[in-house]
């Protein structure tokens, strides 16, 4: 039996693509990956010649043009079918700050070949093992010099840098004693890895994680960009990225919708077939209610996503709309991961049910692009207007 409330209303057709285009990569393609820790390049490349990557590229530029609601449905069934857009969906964010705070040069050289396939944004380097969520106090320096910007420094955490042509780095630029707030004086490059890997200043090295999420650390030594690079106005990278951010926070709580979808679906099967004391496990009310209560979070999530979504579509404020919704969305898939592995007993644990897999991968969406505290500490004092902490 199928739910109609577990597919999606908006986008059928696109829904229905994906959900085709994912067949062809079943669980036991993710579980060799997972156990190797190996990137889902064919995944990607799949998804990316059928122009699902370009969707939020205007269509001057190579792109769909498609609204943010219908790359929110393309994540949500990626997840939906059990596949794992994390090793790609920074593209399609990342992106945006290039879009909107680009040169018109910058955009038609790089978004058509992004649009097509060519060329790979996936790595967004922000996070620095120092500064961590205190993104102002982040020291890796670009230091300009004649036409170009010398990068000296490490980020952490930097995912997919292995499998990306072209990095969105934030840098500071003036040095922290010269600006009222640490977030000043930071700016934002588009950094070409090949070449930057080609001249030897840059260094990768893979982070085993406890998901399969090609995550690394990256360090600058002496790497050379060239003035133009630099998205912008110098000094004003911050204020860009969090242009981003809301984009960022839908696509994510989407991504998290799926997940839930996922396991709702796979716990409702498993309850209905497994038989134990000559009865469905399901008919058991201390198994049903742990899968309905997830399920009532999931449909309140989305709720809040699509809400999100519509008002940055209108160009409205949505800070606490997106952000909320990343919240409860994130907080459903756990919930529902968490239903997932009790109704499956044992063999949540086994790896041949993918529940243990996809319980590891959404459990990081507690965590990042943006943690559970610092999303309630948007709320309570960027909505609630209670003092600041910091
Ligand atoms: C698998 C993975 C992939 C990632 N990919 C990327 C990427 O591609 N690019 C990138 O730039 N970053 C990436 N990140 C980094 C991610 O955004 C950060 O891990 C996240 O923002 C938290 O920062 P942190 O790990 O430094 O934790 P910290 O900042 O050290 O915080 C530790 C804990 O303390 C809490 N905390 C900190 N300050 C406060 C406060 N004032 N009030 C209440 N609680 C607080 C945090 O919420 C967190 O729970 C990734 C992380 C992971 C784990």
């Amino acid at each position: 039996m199928a739910i109609a409330s577990l597919q999606g209303a908006d986008y059928p057709e696109i829904r229905e693509e994906i959900a085709k285009l994912c067949q062809a990569f079943p669980d036991p393609y993710w579980r060799a990956l997972d156990r190797e820790m190996g990137y889902p390049a064919e995944f990607v490349s799949a998804l990316g010649s059928a122009g699902y990557l370009a969707a939020l590229i205007p269509e001057e530029y190579g792109g769909s043009g498609l609204p943010l609601s219908a790359a929110a449905a393309i994540l949500e069934e990626v997840q939906r079918a059990g596949c794992n857009g994390s090793a790609c969906h920074a593209q399609m964010y990342i992106m945006g700050a290039l879009l909107r705070h680009g040169s018109e040069e910058q955009k038609r050289q790089y978004l058509p070949r992004i649009a097509s396939g060519d060329l790979r944004l996936q790595a967004f380097g922000v996070t620095e093992p120092t500064s961590g969520t205190d993104t102002g106090a982040l020291k890796t320096v670009a230091v300009r010099q004649g036409d170009k910007y010398i990068v000296n420094g490490q980020k952490i955490w930097t995912s997919r840098a292995e499998y990306s042509d072209l990095m969105l780095l934030l840098a500071r630029t003036t040095p922290r004693e010269e600006t009222a707030r640490g977030i000043d004086g930071l700016s934002i490059f588009i950094l070409d890895m090949n070449a930057a890997r080609a001249a030897g200043g840059l260094t990768i090295r893979p982070i085993r994680t406890m998901m399969n999420h090609s995550t690394t650390e990256v360090f600058f030594d002496n790497v050379e960009i060239p003035a133009e690079n630099l998205i912008g106005e110098e000094g004003k990278g911050f204020r860009y990225i969090l242009s981003g951010m809301n984009a960022e926070r839908i696509l994510i709580a989407a991504e998290c919708i799926g997940d839930a979808k996922w396991f709702i679906e796979r716990s409702r099967a498993y309850a209905s077939e497994r038989q134990l004391f000559g009865r469905p496990i399901g008919q058991n009310q201390g198994v049903q209610f742990p899968i309905a209560k997830a399920y009532a979070q999931m449909r309140a999530a989305e709720l809040m996503v699509h809400e999100a979504a519509r008002l940055f579509e209108e160009g409205e404020q949505c800070g606490e709309q997106a952000n909320i919704a990343k919240m409860l969305a994130a907080d459903a898939s756990w919930a529902a991961a968490e239903a997932a592995v009790q109704t499956h007993g044992g063999f949540g644990f086994a790896e041949e049910y993918d529940v243990e897999r996809k319980f590891r991968e959404t459990r990081l969406y507690q965590v990042a692009p943006i943690s559970t505290n610092m999303i309630l500490s948007y709320i309570s004092e960027h909505v609630l207007g209670l003092p600041r902490s910091y």
